[in-house]
């Protein structure tokens, strides 16, 4: 399949995007998950703490250690990866269509709007439509405001 049709999403997202399919970051804190482990740094943060009090928060950082590397997402939206229920992608099977570009409410749709705050969406799915899925990703917008 063609690289920009497999990795456009119904909304016009573009998967590889996305920091939950960024392999590398998910390969890094396996990786410092085990060595913390292996080193039993835990022993060392309580040592540490005698004389830095930030290390007294050791735990509260493996846990958030824990939840990034639960935002992992290895499957594209169009196989079922990103948001479990999403309703855009029940409303865009529903319709039939390929994605959201393809439908004449994109512009006000309201399903749109959330994704809207935090991507370009509209650029996005103006971009598919005029240069069709295959060949409209390197005019995609920026995925994150600061990405
Ligand atoms: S699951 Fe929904 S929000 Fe996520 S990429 Fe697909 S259509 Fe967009
Ligand atoms: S109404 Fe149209 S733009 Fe909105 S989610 Fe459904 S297909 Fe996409």
């Amino acid at each position: 399949m063609n690289k920009n049709k497999k990795y456009t999403a119904y909304c016009g997202l573009y998967c590889l995007d996305c920091i939950p399919s960024n392999k590398e970051l998910f390969e890094s804190l396996n990786e410092l998950k085990i060595l913390l482990e292996d080193i039993e740094f835990d022993k060392y943060a309580e040592l540490k703490s005698k004389t830095n009090e930030t290390f007294n928060d050791y735990s509260q950082f493996l846990d958030v250690l824990e939840e990034m590397k639960k935002l992992e997402c290895t499957a594209v939206c169009t196989e079922g990866g990103c948001k479990e229920d999403c309703k855009i992608r029940e409303c865009v099977k529903e319709k039939q269509y390929d994605g959201c570009w393809e439908c004449d409410e994109f512009k006000d749709c309201e399903l749109l709007d959330y994704l809207k705050g935090i991507h370009s969406i509209e650029h996005n799915l103006k971009m598919i439509k005029e240069y069709g899925v295959e060949n409209w990703a390197d005019k995609r917008g920026k995925h994150y405001n600061w990405l």
